[in-house]
């Protein structure tokens, strides 16, 4: 197989090794600890481990928790669990931007010192009319000539909690007439009187995103920091933070394009709405874009790892096509998936031929083509269930299923001929009486009149009593929320469907959470982690076999 050529970050690593720049490749994933991750930091997370791998380096977890207000341990550990889950290992202990707090605090003060930033006290409305715009340059703060002495008792009276919230703020002294707007002046140090889910109420003045990333970097010793397009304005920040303190190494920013899928959200703010409004259940719904929703689903890491790998690695942002993420798990699944039959709305048959106590034991493959699956024992007697869109007293050609009068084949049983439909009084079709064919297991009727096509079924007498939940995209736009619509109004209402009273053949007795079969002709199937309790079996539908959108 053809290898898949680099990417330009990889070019950018193999060339800052080759020419000696860096001794080895040190990446970072820096996630924010105010949500779960989902399908656009599994892009981020494939590339930082993965490159790190390729070259023989490590990648940090380091969780920026500069922002406490919304932050939390529950996110934390969803983090780990879902980088993990994807597959990669971080190098040493995780790591917190906040634990790099005392030496943050240093370096601002190292900045007061030497006449590079000063304490504010310009209103939040007052600083942003002082910021200029795009066409016009910003004005002075009135406080920027401070003393370092004053400064340093402001910020020091900052940091002691004795000024109020909005009060002031401490920002590095750099150029108002920048045509950056990043370098006017940024805030580095805001008064924050909130509990640190890390830090307790040790601080109550809390880092800019700015001011505390690269330096996390420079502590950590990260040689290429890998961030999204949003940054590149921030570069030039990021440079004059690292040229002007001093830090212990001298990482780099590189920018690259985010992920956009489309009929999804891959925003955390837009995630936690849907969450805290009940829109969905929990962040890992499986109907959820989120690591842990797909993970419940049903999705494999693998078929994650496939997608990011396929999507590549750009500078030009671009939608990409939900249906690619659904090739990716199709196709991993397909390789992966043990074969099994489930009823999902069950019509009782009743084989008028078959003996009434006789039960035999039939063999089915694990897999079409794989012997390391191990084969399925179906028990076979005189009623089992089909599905009732797999019954129809009359039909054209056209349909492949049981018809009275003809003949199907139940997948890895006999041939079997419909008689009869029996009716309630509401005239539904509650029963159907039908003949089994002799001797037609692994093989055609003798006389030569051959089944119409071949359809799945589960023993009435023994089989599993489960719910399963089909799904469907949560939205039905390709663009929720585009031109400034609310993208609540583009979710699907029928993104979930809840079928009680299906019956699974045997052999699903065992199965685990989130591991994936194939149920024949229904689609990629998993036993629901949470629902499946106190003797409950439910089933998520992680996929259908093809591709039901395609135009
Ligand atoms: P969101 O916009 O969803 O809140 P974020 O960028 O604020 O995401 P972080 O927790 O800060 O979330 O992200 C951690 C890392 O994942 C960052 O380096 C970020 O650039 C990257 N990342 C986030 N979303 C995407 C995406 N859609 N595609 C690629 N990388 C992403
Ligand atoms: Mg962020
Ligand atoms: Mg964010």
């Amino acid at each position: 197989k053809a290898e898949k050529p680099s990417h330009f970050i990889q070019n950018i690593l193999r060339k800052d090794l080759d020419e000696g720049n860096v001794q080895g490749v040190v990446t970072r994933f820096p996630p924010e600890p105010n949500g779960y991750l989902h399908i656009g930091h599994a892009k981020s997370i494939c590339l930082n481990f993965g490159v790190a791998k390729q070259f023989g380096g490590v990648c940090n977890l380091r969780f920026d928790d500069t922002n406490p207000e919304k932050e939390s341990d529950e996110y934390v550990e969803s983090i780990k669990r879902d980088v993990s889950w994807l597959g990669f290992e971080w190098d040493g202990d995780i790591r917190f931007t906040s634990d790099y707090f005392d030496q943050l605090h240093g370096w601002a003060v190292e900045l007061i010192k030497a006449g590079k930033a000063y304490v504010c006290d310009l209103s939040p409305d007052q600083a942003r009319e002082h910021r200029g715009t795009l066409t016009e340059p910003g004005k002075n703060s009135p406080y920027r000539d401070r003393s370092v002495e004053e400064n340093l008792a402001l910020f020091e009276q900052m940091r002691a909690g004795e000024l109020e919230e909005g009060s002031c703020s401490l920002r590095a002294k750099i150029d108002m007439a920048a045509p950056n707007i990043n370098l006017r002046d940024p805030v580095i140090y805001r008064i924050k009187k909130v509990r640190h889910h890390h830090t307790g109420d040790k601080w109550c003045i809390y880092p800019s995103y700015d001011f505390a990333h690269g330096q996390s970097d420079a502590i950590e010793g990260v040689t290429h920091s890998i961030c999204t397009l949003e940054f590149e304005d921030h570069r030039p920040l990021y440079e004059w933070f690292i040229a002007n303190l001093s830090v212990p190494a001298k990482p780099k920013q590189y920018e690259f394009a985010r992920l956009n899928l489309n009929y999804t959200v891959t925003s955390k703010r837009k995630l936690r709405q849907l969450v805290d409004e009940h829109h969905v259940d929990g962040w890992d719904d499986p109907r959820m874009p989120t690591i842990s929703g797909m993970r419940r689903r049903g999705y494999t890491a693998q078929s994650l790892r496939n997608f990011c790998e396929r999507i590549g690695v750009t500078r030009s942002d671009s939608v990409v096509d939900v249906g690619m993420l659904e090739y990716c798990v199709r196709d991993d699944l397909d390789k992966r998936a043990p074969r099994a039959m489930c009823v999902l709305r069950p019509l009782k048959v009743t084989l008028t031929n078959y003996p009434d106590d006789k039960v035999e034991r039939l063999i089915a493959p694990g897999h079409p083509n794989r012997d390391d699956l191990a084969e399925r024992e179906l028990p076979f007697a005189k009623t089992v269930f089909i599905d009732v869109e797999d019954f129809r007293e009359e039909a054209n050609k056209k349909y492949k299923r049981l018809v009275i009068g003809k003949r199907v084949r139940l997948r890895n049983a006999y041939v079997i001929e419909a008689d009869e439909a029996v009716k309630n009084e509401a005239g539904e079709i509650v029963e159907v009486k039908a003949r089994v064919i002799a001797n037609t297991i692994g093989t055609d009727p003798e006389d030569g009149v051959k089944p119409k096509g071949v359809i799945h079924w589960v023993s009435a007498e023994e089989h599993i009593d489960c719910e399963v939940r089909l799904y469907d995209r949560l939205f039905n736009e390709e663009s929720p929320g585009a031109g400034g619509t609310d993208f609540l109004a583009a979710i699907n209402p029928e993104s979930l469907q809840v079928l009680k009273g299906a019956k699974a053949e045997v052999s699903l007795r065992d199965a685990a959470p989130e591991s994936a079969y194939q149920f024949e002709r229904e689609g990629y199937f998993c036993l629901d982690a949470h629902y499946s309790k106190d003797g409950a079996v439910v089933f998520n539908r992680t996929i259908s076999l093809r591709d039901s959108w395609a135009k």
